[in-house]
């Protein structure tokens, strides 16, 4: 099955079909394909699409842009699925993020999570589910948090009461071969164990947003409890 398909096109036999290859790499690893969630990640596809998806059966949905997700939000509902914000977040945008998204994935400093502590105080919002992206190889095109500065992050995190870290989320090199990125994967499981053996993530083992549409299968075999799946569902980008 190819990938290349009409933007336009139903989801609804990709969505099968990416359930598909989740059951099976989760059963090569021995692991419950329901301990594994898809987020649909509907970035510059058009509504009508990410709605076709939701009557498909997708709980889930990731954005990317705090900006372009609003007009989509409202209009196809802040409840008619659990939104994820998988992309930068500016500072000037957290208070909108904190009004239209379920989980941040993409916390990635300490200025942010603070700022988004004292939205979520000032909006009311009891508890806002974070992730935070971790920059596996220092790569100065993407953004997330070094390894090192991590625990100083966790910390922060941890003391901020709106905020509930849920667990690590990363964007590893692009490789045309999904082995390579499998180090990438492994280092996140590695560090969200070694978080979860201190206890940060409560009686939870810890989540672990990694891999998209070309790698989701090797994320899957090292860990991965939230793939975040955009073109193997809708279709290349055409912008
Ligand atoms: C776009 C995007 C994805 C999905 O990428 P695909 O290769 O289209 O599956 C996943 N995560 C993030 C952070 C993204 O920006």
């Amino acid at each position: 099955m190819t990938e290349k398909t009409n933007i336009a096109a139903d989801p609804r036999e990709r969505i099968r079909h990416v359930l598909e290859r989740i059951r099976e790499a989760a059963e090569r690893s021995e692991r419950e394909p329901k301990e594994i969630s898809l987020i649909a990640i509907g970035k510059t596809h058009p509504e009508f699409v990410l709605k076709q998806a939701i009557e498909a059966g997708i709980t889930d949905l990731g954005e990317n842009r705090v900006q372009e997700a609003e007009g989509k939000i409202v209009s196809l509902g802040r409840h008619a699925a659990r939104w994820h914000l998988v992309g930068h977040l500016q500072a000037n945008k957290a208070k909108r993020a904190v009004a239209l998204f379920d989980v941040i994935h993409s916390v990635d400093s300490v200025a942010l999570a603070r700022r988004l502590n004292r939205v979520c105080a000032e909006e009311k919002r009891e508890e806002l589910p974070v992730l935070i992206q971790v920059n596996l190889a220092n790569e100065d095109t993407k953004s997330g948090i070094t390894e090192v500065a991590l625990p100083e992050l966790v910390s922060v995190v941890n003391d901020c009461p709106h905020l509930r870290l849920t667990g690590l989320m990363t964007l590893p090199p692009f490789f045309e071969e999904p082995e390579k990125t499998r180090p990438f994967f492994r280092k996140l499981r590695e560090l969200r164990d070694r978080l979860g053996a201190q206890g940060y993530f409560g009686a939870q083992r810890g989540e672990l947003s990694m891999g998209m549409s070309h790698d989701f299968e090797v994320a899957i075999e090292e860990g991965a409890t939230m793939v975040r799946v955009g073109t193997a569902i809708f279709g290349e980008r055409t912008s």
